[in-house]
């Protein structure tokens, strides 16, 4: 036998959303990509990065990204030695966990959210809690004084889309000992965020995304705000070449273009609501979202029946076998268009 490290062969790995080869075929709501293209400057200035005949690519790119950095600074009222980029967010959730937990030592997140911190725990060989939800959207059995490393916050929460006030994140930075990370994937089309904690609190780290609200999906783009004792650990930690020439020069363009991205976020909102409230005509129950999806379940409370009768029309959408979802179905929001053809579907399966 190959001598792997225990945890490692132990271990499942993750399983990310379901990427068809006949993309064309299908109406893809399954994995909260954006149904519209990135700005059109992201297009212009990766082909300006890559030049006539490509030469560019036989350099490095600059180990720090720092025009991209700045560019994320000035957008969110940083000095640039509180942010690093990265090759999407789930970089960061890696290293962040690098960073900060021993083998053995504990992390925790909430149990629904994003499955995938325990499988990069896993991998260091730290140890996973999760705490559940109440009613109210509560933490239940948090303790006065949460002593683990790392707190994983997901907010909006994905898969359920609700949002945590921020006066409970706030309480929350005061019970974590370690670091509160408030995974932001889906902060841009949510009202509030946790920007303003993390200059408040030494112990709050807020992770960010292009590949939702900015449709870069394809290109892995993310970013974290910390302290700069945190960006500086983080920068140790990371490929020194983590983000190529030409992904470089889409992040910044597309935190340059503003005014074509909140057009986008806007867009996806307005059809968010309009969808949300369709549902509810038909029966459905909806929770109210802040992202660019929404938890929804049928009247029989049978997600799974729901799931494969839009995957027998094409439409692909999220179902979770977790007993604590397998009733409901994550939906993301595509296109007007889209989702007039899958709410036509959903009243037809009935
Ligand atoms: C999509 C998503 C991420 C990962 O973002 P990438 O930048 O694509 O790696 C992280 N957290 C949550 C909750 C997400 O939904």
């Amino acid at each position: 036998m190959i001598p792997l490290r225990p945890n490692i062969r132990n271990m499942t790995g993750y399983v990310p959303g379901f990427q068809p080869r006949d993309e064309q075929r299908w109406i893809k709501l399954n994995t909260n990509e954006n149904p519209y293209p990135p700005s059109p400057r992201v297009r212009a200035a990766i082909l300006a990065e890559l030049g006539e005949d490509g030469a560019s690519l036989r350099q490095y790119p600059d180990p720090p990204s720092t025009a991209a950095r700045e560019e994320a600074a000035r957008l969110y009222g940083f000095d640039p030695s509180w942010v690093i980029l990265a090759n999407g967010s789930d970089e960061l959730l890696n290293n962040l966990i690098r960073a900060f937990a021993e083998a053995g030592e504990e992390i925790a997140y909430v149990q629904p959210s994003y499955s995938y911190y325990a499988t990069l725990a896993e991998i260091q060989g730290a140890r996973v809690r999760t705490f559940g939800l109440g009613e109210g959207w509560d933490l239940l059995d948090f303790p006065p004084r949460y002593e683990g490393k790392l707190f994983f916050l997901t907010n909006p929460n994905a898969p359920l889309g609700f949002s945590y006030p921020p006066a409970f994140i706030e309480e929350l930075a005061g019970r974590v000992s370690g670091m509160l990370v408030v995974d932001e994937a889906y902060a841009d089309f949510a009202d509030g965020n946790a920007l303003a904690l993390v200059k408040k609190h030494e112990n709050v780290v807020v992770t960010r995304t292009l590949s939702k609200s900015y449709a870069l999906a394809g290109m892995r783009l993310g970013l974290a705000v910390a302290r700069p004792e945190v960006i500086e650990a983080l920068d140790k930690i990371r490929d020194h070449y983590n983000l190529d020439r030409l992904a470089q020069a889409a992040a910044l363009a597309a935190l340059r273009d503003q005014n074509y991205f909140r057009r986008a976020v806007e867009k996806i909102r307005t059809t968010r609501d309009w969808f949300s409230t369709e549902l509810r005509v038909i029966g459905y129950s909806v929770i109210p979202s802040s992202g660019n999806y929404l938890f929804a379940t049928p009247p029989d409370r049978n997600g799974r029946r729901v799931y494969d009768a839009l995957f027998a029309r094409h439409i692909l959408v999220r179902h979770f076998s977790d007993p604590s979802l397998s009733h409901g179905l994550r939906i993301s929001i595509g296109t007007r268009e889209e989702m007039e053809a899958t709410l036509a579907a959903l009243k037809e399966i009935g």
